[in-house]
């Protein structure tokens, strides 16, 4: 391992013993100061609190710490009296692989997140379950829909507020600022695992005042300045509340952006230091001061909380642990447009990048990453082989959880740029190298985020730009197919069905979009088998769901029709139309108890804007549950274009339960019949011993 050659300590007062120690770790020598401190702590058994603050999209080199650029004054007191590392690196260089990183321990290849809109299924695997079983109250603010719940890494928390504002898919650093505070102000419980995130140098850059004034034609780092003033308050609420108990706060960026660095504007496309080396910090009691310049891997901030908590050192901890091989690698190129996967590795100076050909920095020296030093370095076996192995692991590892995302979460995930992929899809050899398609970035991203907001006509120049440079992208071919569909070019749309047939014959999405296009032009005999394939491949598939519900109904197969809608609204995260069109589905085919339950769970969820209220009424009475078919009916308005119904129905109820006013109910339906309701009433023999005429 090359470690202590880039142990540099910048600054021998704050350097102090533990990067010395870690270097001497790696040497093979004795067990060290920090070793022994460590277990000193042990000792004390008191459990510290700890505060996990995760950075998105920040960069290493966009800190007061390293450049004179901004000011960051929080961050640069953290480093102050803490311990930074200057060689951090992320997982992968998006949201949720990363944080599920952090949040595990474990790299993509081996938790399966390698882009964002999966879900995390291992709930036992989750630091913050860890935690709540060794006895901590545990908290989570997160500011992106990224890393909303549904995707997995809210279980273990007994606080997880991913609340944002309404329409948005993210919140602003001060408001979580100050629901973070409002909940230490309340929270008891002791000690406390808290983790904040905030999203807001994550393009689009927007920084408030006085940072927007500050930082002229540099909105990104007036985003930082602004995050560092947000951090700042919330180390010194957190730090307030514990009245000298001992406690730990880990500050990390998830990855960093790509400013323009090799072509990269934003980040999720390549593996260059620039989205990949982020801030890492670490402080609080017994954390000694210094820096540390051997490469580390922030998915082992999970091992060192850990370790924090159980006074039990996983070997892995980031203030103990031998220096290792760092890797990471970026998925979505491949998932997403079928380029060659990218995993990296750091070795001391030396970086390594596979991309279906290899390259090799000096990071120390070239931190940039100018110069490509392959054939000119020795690389260790070792490293090279942990490459290989990685990058093999990544092709044929879990890839996630199976999660489908509904329209909303991909419009959402869209408005932060994120378009996910719908699965692993097959190895061509010839694939290009990520880095060699740069010039295609800008329309691809660009593209998507139109295609999600249903631009279509904006979207297919950009696309037709990227087919004919990359004409084995079948995404894009699909994309380009399904924008001539909508905008009701059938020929076109079918001319690109077949071209993405050509390149990837099995692909289940294929299917999904020719199936869709058959149902927009109304041929359900061509749409009807193709759903079907969708949904056997893919059961969860909502809008496959949703054409075959009305296919179905359509062929008067309505009890077919009606599973498909029930399962629709387990899967929808606001089923109320669904829920209604079940209910009027069953009480059409005289499944009373069905219809009942479709239409209360419609109720629960619509409250006050509840209009089926006579229908439930009537359901009710026909299954002799009068109680609530009087509530029911009950609160059937005057407005109500049936209210003659409702008011026979209630005065059958009234006679059934033998209330007092059953008279004047049956009267009152009398005054206010009309055509449907006057023969019934005249009819009816439960109204035969009225005293009314
Ligand atoms: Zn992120």
């Amino acid at each position: 391992m090359g470690s202590f050659s880039i142990m540099r300590a910048l600054d021998l007062n704050r350097a102090g013993l533990l990067a010395i120690s870690l270097a001497l770790s790696a040497c093979g020598a004795e067990p060290s100061e920090t070793a022994s401190s460590a277990a000193q702590d042990t000792n004390t058994q008191e459990r510290p609190s700890i505060l996990l603050v995760t950075l998105d999209t920040t960069r290493a080199d966009a800190l007061g710490i390293e450049t004179d650029l901004v000011d960051t004054p929080a961050l640069e007191e953290l480093a102050t009296r803490g311990l930074v590392f200057s060689q951090a690196y992320a997982t992968a260089p998006m949201t949720l692989p990363a944080h599920t990183s952090i949040l595990t321990g474990l790299y993509p290849t081996q938790h399966g997140i390698h882009e964002n809109g999966r879900r995390f299924a291992d709930s036992e695997r989750l630091l913050a379950t860890r935690l709540q079983q060794l006895g901590y109250g545990t908290a989570a603010l997160v500011s992106a829909f990224p890393l909303a719940a549904e995707f997995g890494l809210a279980s273990g928390f007994d606080h997880y507020d991913d609340e944002l504002p309404t329409g948005e898919a993210e919140r602003p650093a001060n408001e979580t600022t100050d629901r973070a505070l409002a909940f230490l102000g309340r929270e008891k419980a002791e000690p406390l695992f808290l983790w904040v995130h905030y999203f807001d140098p994550h393009e689009p850059y927007e920084p408030p005042e006085p940072y927007r004034s500050e930082y002229p034609g540099a909105p990104y780092l007036g985003e930082i300045a602004f995050l560092d003033r947000e951090l700042g308050r919330l180390v010194t609420a957190f730090e307030a509340r514990l009245e000298g108990r001992p406690y730990k706060i880990v500050v990390a960026g998830d990855h960093g952006q790509g400013l323009g660095d090799h072509g990269e504007a934003l980040h999720g496309n390549l593996l260059y230091q620039s989205v990949m080396r982020v801030p890492l910090i670490i402080a609080g009691s017994g954390v000694p001061a210094g820096q540390v310049d051997v490469a580390v891997s922030t998915r082992r901030i999970f091992d060192t909380i850990v370790g924090w908590a159980s006074h039990e050192d996983t070997g892995r901890s980031l203030l103990s642990a031998t220096p290792e091989t760092v890797l990471g690698e970026a998925f979505k190129p491949y998932l997403q447009y079928g380029w060659q996967p990218q995993v990296m590795a750091v070795d001391g100076s030396k970086k390594v990048i596979r991309s279906g050909e290899l390259e090799v920095f000096d990071i120390v020296s070239d931190p940039t990453e100018s110069t490509d030093l392959t054939g000119r370095v020795e690389v260790d076996p070792e490293v090279m082989k942990t490459v290989r192995d990685h990058w093999e692991r990544a092709l044929s590892g879990p890839v996630d959880s199976g999660a489908v995302l509904g329209e909303e979460a991909k419009e959402r995930l869209a408005s932060l740029g994120y378009v996910g992929s719908e699965g692993r899809t097959a190895l061509r050899d010839e694939a290009p190298s990520p880095k060699d398609m740069v010039d295609l970035f800008h329309d691809l991203d660009i593209g998507s985020v139109l295609f999600i907001r249903n631009e279509y006509e904006k979207a297919l120049p950009l696309y037709e730009r990227v087919l004919s440079a990359d004409p084995y992208n079948t995404a894009v071919c699909l994309h380009l197919a399904v924008a001539h569909s909508v905008l009701g070019n059938e020929q076109k749309a079918l001319e690109y069905f077949d071209r993405a047939r050509q390149i990837s014959p099995d692909s289940v999405d294929l299917q999904h979009y020719l199936a869709m296009h058959h149902f927009r032009f109304q041929q359900w005999a061509e749409a009807e088998p193709l759903f079907e394939i969708v949904l056997d491949a893919t059961p969860d598939k909502l809008p496959a769901l949703e054409c075959l519900a009305q296919i179905r109904e359509r062929q008067g197969r309505v009890q077919e029709a009606g599973s498909l809608l029930e399962r629709i609204t387990t899967l929808k995260s606001d089923p109320k139309a669904e829920l209604l069109k079940l209910g009027e589905m069953r009480m059409s085919i005289g499944d009373t108890q069905g219809a009942i339950r479709a239409f209360e769970r419609a109720r629960v969820l619509q409250e006050d804007d509840f209009d089926h209220r006579l229908e439930l009424g009537v359901l009710y009475l026909a299954n002799r549950q009068l109680t609530e078919a009087a509530a029911s009916l009950d609160r059937v308005t005057a407005s109500h274009p049936a209210y003659p119904l409702a008011l026979f129905k209630r005065a059958q109820v009234s006679v059934l339960l033998g209330e007092p006013d059953r008279d004047q109910r049956i009267q009152l339906a009398r005054d206010n019949a009309d055509a449907v309701t006057a023969p019934l009433i005249a009819n009816e023999k439960l109204f035969k011993g009225s005293s009314s005429p």
